[in-house]
């Protein structure tokens, strides 16, 4: 008989195409263990504390209907995987490799622990169709454009998706309870767990030929499918091998898909841009201390209806419209030159599908700091980019009740309405024009700083 294998799950709590799972039922019967780590727990946020609990009682459920059960700990992994794999008699730790500044570091910790025990930690897969550290440029270094990364990244391509394991021997130890966090009074998640989201991969795949046209339009569903690619509950290896056979639409969700593996990419090569610029140059912009102005902002009260749209969807469903997080991410750094990491943390607290590769590299994208070949002097327009996306105002009209009374002409622009702004609705906050040339200003001074900075550089050279 041989030696039981643990299955520490962590990013990847399913059952389908899971090679980690694959390689530990090869290697004997399987102890399927979560590790609630309070380093990870705690900064977590209420969301996805929240739905990361249900996602975990799916699992248990899953693997009940088999014949397991998942066991939970609390505490250290460096200290726990040792003591379970003990109490176990186990001689191998299956995951999937953590790409992550803490994973990494967390995963040399628990391999080193175990090492003392002659145990192996066997890392088979990722979260992602390539691994990142996989597609490099000719000179062996990281993308930082896009384009180029997507055209290497199809190149490169990855295996299909990996068959379920047939009959399996489980086997368990003591465990703790499953954590029950709640999410907050009116605080609305999606349903979790790999059932929900291969229910939501096939719905959305019936209407992906769509997606290209629509996908920009906060008031057309996207597929949502961030939040189970976050804990993956579903594999992107799953979702690319459905959509191989597609047209235009399936190519344009290709290439989103892409985006998230850039930036998971981009963190790995540069682990210290989880915190701060990829653009070290950016550092040296001048900015403003978050306070009255941050707050309208995180409460959607800033009088920018598309803004406070946004907002008050992320605080009522821990989920945002991405040409919306785009819009809200410039307004807070480009209108109210406020640092892109506050804003980062903010969404890091509320975001369900909160990722610190998509999230910190997303908001240096917008931020005019980070892997993009536009320049910091694009700055969006909030108004402008309302009525282009939502031309009707029917996003705003949904997530800002106070503007439901006012007309297409008149929703993005409450202060023309006829009798001005509805009772209850604030003035904006800042006079866009204004600051978009206070931005460039600015930009303008890091500039000539830098470019103070190089010929200082000439000189000494
Ligand atoms: P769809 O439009 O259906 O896209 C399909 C998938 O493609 C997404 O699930 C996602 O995995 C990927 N994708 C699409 N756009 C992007 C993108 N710009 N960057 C990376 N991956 C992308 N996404 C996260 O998963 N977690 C985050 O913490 C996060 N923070 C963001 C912060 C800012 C400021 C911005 C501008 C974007 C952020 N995004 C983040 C990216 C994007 O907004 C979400 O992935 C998307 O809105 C999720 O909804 P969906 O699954 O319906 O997307």
């Amino acid at each position: 008989m041989p030696a039981p294998a643990v299955m520490w799950f962590r990013r990847d709590l399913r059952l389908g195409d899971n090679p980690a799972l694959a390689a530990a039922v090869h290697a004997g019967p399987v102890l399927p263990l979560f590790v609630v780590d309070p380093a990870l727990w705690e900064p977590a946020g209420p969301a996805r504390r929240g739905y990361l609990s249900r996602s975990l009682s799916a699992l248990d459920a899953d693997l009940r209907k088999r014949g397991g059960r998942l066991v939970v700990r609390h505490g250290d992994p460096a200290e726990v995987l040792p003591r379970v794999a003990g109490e176990a008699g186990a001689e191998s730790v299956h995951v999937a490799a953590d790409h992550g500044p803490y994973g990494r570091a967390r995963d040399e910790q628990v391999a080193a622990a175990l090492a003392e025990d002659r145990i192996a930690l066997e890392r088979t897969g990722s979260p992602y169709a390539v691994a990142p550290g996989e597609v490099l440029t000719r000179q062996g270094t990281g993308y930082q454009v896009f384009t180029p990364f997507f055209r290497a990244w199809a190149e490169h391509g990855w295996p299909p998706p990996v068959e379920p394991p047939g009959r399996v021997s489980w086997c368990e130890v003591a465990g703790d309870p499953l954590p029950s966090a709640s999410p907050p009074d009116g605080l609305q998640l999606p349903d979790a767990g790999e059932r929900a989201a291969h229910r939501a991969w096939r719905t959305f795949l019936d209407r992906v030929e769509e997606y290209d046209e629509g996908r920009d339009r906060p008031a057309v569903e996207t597929s949502h499918m961030s939040v189970h690619l976050k804990w993956g509950e579903i594999h992107p290896r799953t979702l690319l091998a459905d959509l191989s056979s597609g047209g235009p639409g399936a190519a344009s969700y290709r290439r989103q898909l892409a985006w998230r593996e850039f930036f998971a990419d981009v963190l790995w090569h540069h682990p210290e841009t989880a915190r701060t610029y990829l653009r070290p140059g950016f550092a040296a912009m001048e900015h403003d201390e978050p306070g009255d102005a941050f707050r309208a902002w995180t409460k959607g009260r800033t009088g920018f209806p598309i803004v406070d749209a946004g907002m008050r969807q992320l605080r009522a469903t821990g989920w945002m419209h991405n040409r919306v997080r785009m819009v809200v991410a410039s307004f807070l750094v480009k209108d109210l030159h406020v640092e892109w990491q506050h804003g980062a943390r903010h969404f890091m607290r509320w975001l369900v599908d909160g990722d610190l590769a998509s999230n910190q590299h997303n908001w240096q994208w917008v931020a005019g700091c980070g892997a993009d070949a536009a320049p910091y002097f694009r700055i969006f327009n909030p108004t402008t980019q309302a009525r282009r996306f939502d031309p009707d105002g029917a996003y705003v009209r949904t997530w800002v009740p106070e503007l439901r009374g006012l007309d297409a002409s008149h929703v993005h622009e409450p202060v023309r309405a006829p009798g001005g702004p509805p009772d209850g609705y604030p003035a904006a906050i800042v006079d866009h024009d204004v600051e978009r040339r206070e931005a460039l200003a600015r930009l303008d001074r890091v500039r000539r700083g830098s470019r103070h900075t190089d010929n200082e550089h000439r000189k000494r050279a």
